[in-house]
């Protein structure tokens, strides 16, 4: 797989990625799921949010699909957990009447949303946009072929891992560093978790070692590393990069 020189439009493999289905209706789970076999994907339907995550303590899915409108949770609190404790990449499917909740769904940590009724064509191609963003952060990609990226005021080479500060200063970044970087940057103003970070799902939760790159990160990158403004920490979900980035 060549990530970074791969069009949006372009197919990409993703067959026999394992996709969970959260929804209650089953006319709208058949057809959901049934599009999704059309396109080689394969998933395991579930009508409840604990049937959900009950499946979720044994199996690692590509991507959770999740209705907002769920009998026993709160779609958003389902969201938010999914995210925090599993770093699943989630595609929110809503309802008209929860049309507001999308903005909110997406800062609790959805990657997207679609509103029903949905195209299935739509639907597929949205889920292999994330599916390769994710694919591209564990393989250190940039979300374009681009090569660098500017952010507040600071200007980062992907190439030679180097820094450059907004009075023009040099700093060189570790590979651990870069990465982590990277990552930031491809999703700025948005929560990460460690796991995201890491770029693996099965992180264990006392391995401190995102915590040390952010922090050796901050002491290059931030005027007050003790009261950071670039990388920020929010508690007890992960990390967060408060800047705009133009890639080029
Ligand atoms: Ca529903």
């Amino acid at each position: 797989m060549n990530p970074a020189s791969t069009p949006v439009e372009t197919t990409g493999d993703t067959r026999h990625e394992l996709i969970f289905v959260v929804e209650d209706e089953p006319e709208i789970a058949r057809l959901i799921c049934r599009s999704l076999h059309e396109y080689g994907f394969e998933t395991q339907h579930f009508r409840t949010g604990h049937d959900l995550l009950f499946r979720l303590k044994s199996a690692q899915p590509s991507l959770c699909l999740v209705d907002l409108g769920l009998p026993d949770i709160d779609g958003m609190e389902l969201v938010s957990r999914l995210w925090k404790t599993h770093g699943c990449p989630v595609l929110i499917l809503t309802g008209r009447s929860h049309l507001a909740d999308r903005v909110v769904g997406l800062e609790t940590g959805a990657d997207d949303y679609i509103v029903k009724p949905f195209e299935p064509r739509e639907l597929i191609a949205r889920i292999r946009v994330i599916l390769r963003r994710y694919a591209r952060q564990g393989g250190m990609e940039p979300a374009t072929a681009a090569r660098t990226a500017r952010f507040a005021g600071w200007h980062f080479d992907l190439d030679c891992n180097r820094l450059t500060s907004p009075t023009g200063q040099s700093v060189e970044l570790s590979v651990a560093e870069a990465r982590l970087l990277t990552v930031l940057l491809q999703r700025p103003n948005r929560i990460l978790t460690r796991e995201q970070l890491a770029g693996r799902s099965d992180l264990d939760p006392l391995d401190r070692s995102i915590d040390v790159r952010i922090s050796r990160l901050r002491q290059k990158l931030e005027e007050t590393p003790v009261s950071p403004a670039l990388i920020k920490t929010v508690y007890g979900a992960g990390y967060l990069l408060a800047s705009t980035v133009t890639w080029e």
